[in-house]
């Protein structure tokens, strides 16, 4: 039984960013060997560095096969393994507050970036785990995967087809022993939240704050905005033993917005 990560080793994309790095962070304090995968080389090398031999960069666009093959291929021949692939890497697209306004293109972009770079990441993990006994597979949605609204279309429709994904391939992974879940992060206060803080003020923060129950401090259920932190905690839990019972759910960490208030979400 793992109850931590020893032995372990695990890919974070998006591994420089908010999340990223709380549980690349985390999952090196419990034990495992991590690669941080990102497109900042910059930050991947310093946080690599700061976390020392238990940790490597490899810079990676999850957006294309065949960087997240050698991603997966990295992780193999530098740890000897990989038991934990996190999804993480996502970006918020272009903000809008009208669907009208959107350009495609930037669409194919969020596409690329958060669910085809789930699904490439998840198809060559797999590859591995299923010649190798098994492992476990966390990706990273959104309520806004679950929580229709104006604005971010690109972004809820890449979220809400990684829900459908991740459910999907549990089923499909089963077989070889490896689990598949999927967060759905509330607000959480990282780079890609910072143009919805409270007191930025413009029409497309104003709709998110309502939309996406951006709800920060004030309107959520548990009162308080999530940190980097909350989600890494349940990352790791995913990853362990502890949930050797769980796979193909959806799991929210959102300080309860999506538990069913129609006002505040
Ligand atoms: P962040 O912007 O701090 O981190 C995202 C990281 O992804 C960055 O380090 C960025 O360099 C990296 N990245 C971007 N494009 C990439 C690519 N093509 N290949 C590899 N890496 C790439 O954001 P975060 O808040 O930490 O978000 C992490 C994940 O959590 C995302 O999938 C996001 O959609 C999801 N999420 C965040 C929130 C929130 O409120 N912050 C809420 C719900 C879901």
């Amino acid at each position: 039984m793992h109850q931590d990560l020893s032995g372990q080793v695990a890919i974070v994309t998006g591994g420089t960013g908010g999340i990223g790095r709380a549980t690349a962070e985390l999952f090196v304090k419990h034990g495992a060997r991590v690669v941080i995968a990102d497109i900042d080389t910059e930050a991947g090398d310093a946080l690599a560095a700061k976390l020392g031999p238990a940790a490597l960069f490899k810079r990676t666009d999850v957006s294309q096969m065949d960087e997240v093959r050698a991603l997966v291929d990295f992780a193999v021949s530098r740890f000897g393994g990989l038991h934990v692939m996190f999804n993480n890497a996502g970006i918020s697209g272009a903000q809008h507050p009208r669907f009208l306004d959107d350009d495609l293109q930037d669409f194919q972009r969020v596409i690329g970036i958060n669910l085809f770079g789930v699904m490439a990441g998840s198809q060559c993990a797999a590859r591995h785990m299923a010649q190798n006994g098994g492992g476990v597979i966390i990706n990273n949605a959104s309520i806004a995967g679950l929580l229709p609204g104006q604005a971010l279309m690109s972004y809820r429709a890449s979220k809400a087809a990684v829900i459908m994904f991740t459910k999907s391939t549990a089923i499909d992974f089963a077989e070889y022993n490896i689990r598949v879940n999927v967060l759905a992060p509330g607000h959480i206060r990282t780079p890609l939240t910072a143009y919805a803080e409270p007191g930025v003020s413009s029409e497309v923060a104003e709709r998110i704050r309502v939309a996406v129950g951006a709800a920060f401090d004030v309107n959520q259920p548990l009162k308080r905005t999530g940190r980097p932190e909350d989600v890494a905690e349940v990352v790791l839990f995913l990853a362990s033993d502890r949930a050797a019972q769980i796979t193909g759910v959806v799991l929210p960490v959102d300080g309860g917005i999506t538990a069913g208030d129609p006002v505040n979400h």
